[in-house]
């Protein structure tokens, strides 16, 4: 069977922490919608720089721009087997844009789609959110309060130093949150609809919420199978 994983919840969630943690286990391409852009912002053209405006203001960007680049890297080869998206979609625009992507590449193919929404509380976000910091190099993501590096700001994987997202500050992740409840939020009535909306409590340690974030995956697949 071929899982395809959508991830939904607001900023700092833990989808990214969550999607990391799947992807090494079930060999999925981890498809970030956010580090994606980030990535073609540090390339500094154009349409980076744009991006980046729209970005640290806590703002979407243009879904034309997101979809192409989620239908292209979707399309590839080693996506065939399942995927994961983080972050992908955000509004309902989005979510219609998606569906037009996954009919051209599911045709005949057995697909299970997930959708997963971590539910966290509104007022752990921003604390979450300003003590983040993020290995560049292998994408770990730690936060001060909860998961601190062994050595100030130097990734315990690589050795890499660490950074701050220049969108993790106070007023920016205000911001963030303030369009994830306008433009996201609405998405969760519309795949419950689907009905391929799974909720998990998205509060507790990072290896509870994965076992939860398991046990859906695989009591589908037994579901499934049986
Ligand atoms: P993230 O890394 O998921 O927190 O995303 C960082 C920022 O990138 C967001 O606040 C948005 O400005 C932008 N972004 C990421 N994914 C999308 C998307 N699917 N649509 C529009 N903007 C996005």
């Amino acid at each position: 069977m071929i899982r395809q994983l959508i991830f939904l919840g607001p900023p700092a969630s833990g989808k990214g922490t969550q999607t990391n943690m799947l992807q090494k286990e079930f060999f999925l391409p981890h498809i970030d919608t956010g580090g994606m852009l980030r990535a073609e912002i540090a390339k500094n053209s154009p349409e980076g720089v744009r991006m980046k405006e729209l970005i640290d203001k806590g703002n979407l960007v243009p879904t034309k721009i997101v979809a192409k680049i989620v239908r292209e890297r979707v399309e590839k080869d080693d996506c065939k087997n399942g995927f994961i998206l983080d972050g992908y979609p955000r509004n309902k625009e989005q979510a219609e844009a998606l569906e037009d992507i996954l009919k051209c590449i599911n045709k005949s193919k057995n697909v299970e789609i997930f959708v997963i929404n971590l539910q966290v509380d509104d007022e752990k976000l921003v604390e979450r959110i300003v003590n983040r910091r993020l290995c560049k190099n292998c994408g770990t993501i730690y936060n001060l309060l909860y998961s601190a590096p062994h050595e100030d700001s130097t990734c315990n994987q690589c050795g890499e130093k660490l950074i701050q997202r220049t969108d993790d500050t106070e007023e920016v992740a205000k911001a963030r949150i303030r369009t994830y409840h306008e433009q996201t939020y609405p998405l969760i009535e519309y795949y419950e609809n689907k009905g391929i909306l799974y909720n998990i409590d998205g509060n507790g340690s990072v290896e509870e919420i994965y076992k939860n974030i398991k046990k859906v995956i695989r009591n589908d697949q037994e579901k499934i199978t049986a």
